[in-house]
């Protein structure tokens, strides 16, 4: 694997996560970012949605954004028509590939999903645009047909076949085989978009990454339908430190783009979020950091500034002694040895019983209680 081309779907899978909307001006300020922060293409909407959303897509066209920007569309020529009306660099035209879709979505046959591909992306490609093909329900379709459709796509002049994992039902071993087999049907870009249904996303992006897509799919938090879509954060994060991939995305901007979109998406961020989230460079168990004080680089993958955060550590049930010297040597407040274990014992305590850190406030109180117990016991 030598480069990897993010697409950033935040502003059109994202958007499509049940109950999320964004004003004009959020799409305008998460597109900025992104842009900003060197993500090199933006799906940006649905202009079939309507002259609204049109309007909202050229807004984001007139900021002159350094990210190559797509809309999204089905293979038909009302979807078409409307895309035509965007300024942007990529229509991204869809259909449905597995037979359940086919069958039992739009009652048609594969060889009606040839002839459609034949047709409007070769006259969608004439009329002077780049597209690309959507290939939605890729995961659970007959991969001879998908062959099939990919060789004509390109044929018809199409840039880039995207491979949809739409519900999410792929492993990485298994994204890698069917990638694999495209790669050696076709030679144009592929995409992989993958979603999260079963935790998979981001390894499922990696995997086809290696097996020779040359475009991934991503969303900020890994916004999107249902369980969602491959994070940006994660993606990025992954290739540099696994695969040595620097995709031109500044890490040191993707707390910030979190922080926005969470915002505008109404969809908080779990603490737990991987790269993101706001505990995941806290460290609260003795063992852990005992040996973070020691040198850094024993329990932590990489450092917290490549994404502009900071490690930080509580106290907690499973601080050990160290943990507890080095906190209060931090508030001036030296502690002697026979002051470490009730110290400990103290903090476990309200530990579990408010399910929380003790503040300043709270440690000097324990201090002053531990001193005065001292002073009795000597
Ligand atoms: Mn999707």
């Amino acid at each position: 694997m030598h480069t990897a081309i993010i697409n950033d779907t935040t502003l059109r899978d994202g958007e499509q996560t049940a109950g999320v909307a964004f004003t004009v001006a959020e799409k305008c300020a998460i597109a900025q970012a992104l842009s900003d922060a060197g993500v090199p293409e933006l799906e940006v909407g649905i202009p079939t949605m309507g002259l609204a959303e049109i309007e909202t897509i050229n807004c984001i066209a007139a900021l002159g954004l350094r990210s190559r920007l797509m809309v999204w569309g089905r293979l038909c020529e009302g979807d078409i028509a409307a895309a035509m009306q965007c300024d942007v660099d990529i229509i991204h035209l869809s259909i449905p590939t597995s037979d359940i879709h086919l069958q039992h979505k739009l009652q048609q046959s594969r060889e009606w999903a040839l002839e459609q591909v034949a047709r409007f992306v070769s006259a969608v490609h004439a009329a002077g645009h780049e597209v690309s093909l959507g290939m939605e329900d890729a995961s659970r379709a007959d991969p001879a047909f998908l062959d099939q459709l990919a060789r004509q796509a390109e044929r018809s002049g199409a840039r880039r076949i995207r491979f949809a994992d739409t519900l999410g039902v792929l492993d990485p071993f298994s994204t890698y085989e069917a990638i694999r087999r495209l790669r050696g049907a076709v030679d144009m870009e592929i995409e992989i978009h993958a979603h999260n249904d079963l935790g998979l996303a981001t390894a499922n992006t990696l995997a086809a990454l290696r097996a020779g897509a040359t475009h991934a799919n991503t969303t900020v938090n890994g916004l999107g339908e249902r369980a969602g879509n491959a994070a940006l954060e994660e993606v990025v994060m992954s290739l540099r430190h696994l695969h040595g991939v620097d995709t031109g995305v500044r890490s040191t901007e993707l707390v910030a783009i979190s922080q926005l979109v969470a915002q505008a998406s109404g969809r908080p961020v779990a603490v737990n979020k991987s790269i993101v989230g706001e505990a995941v460079f806290t460290h609260e168990s003795g063992i852990h950091v005992d040996g973070l004080l020691k040198n850094p680089r024993n329990y932590e993958g990489f450092d917290p500034a490549e994404v502009g955060r900071e490690r930080r550590t509580v106290l907690g049930k499973h601080s050990g002694s160290r943990a507890v010297r080095v906190a209060y040597q931090a508030l001036g407040l030296p502690v002697i040895d026979p002051q470490v274990q009730p110290l400990l014992e103290r903090i476990r305590q309200h530990a579990v019983h408010t399910k929380r850190p003790p503040t300043t406030d709270e440690l000097q109180r324990f201090f002053l209680e531990a001193t005065a117990a001292q002073g009795h016991a000597s």
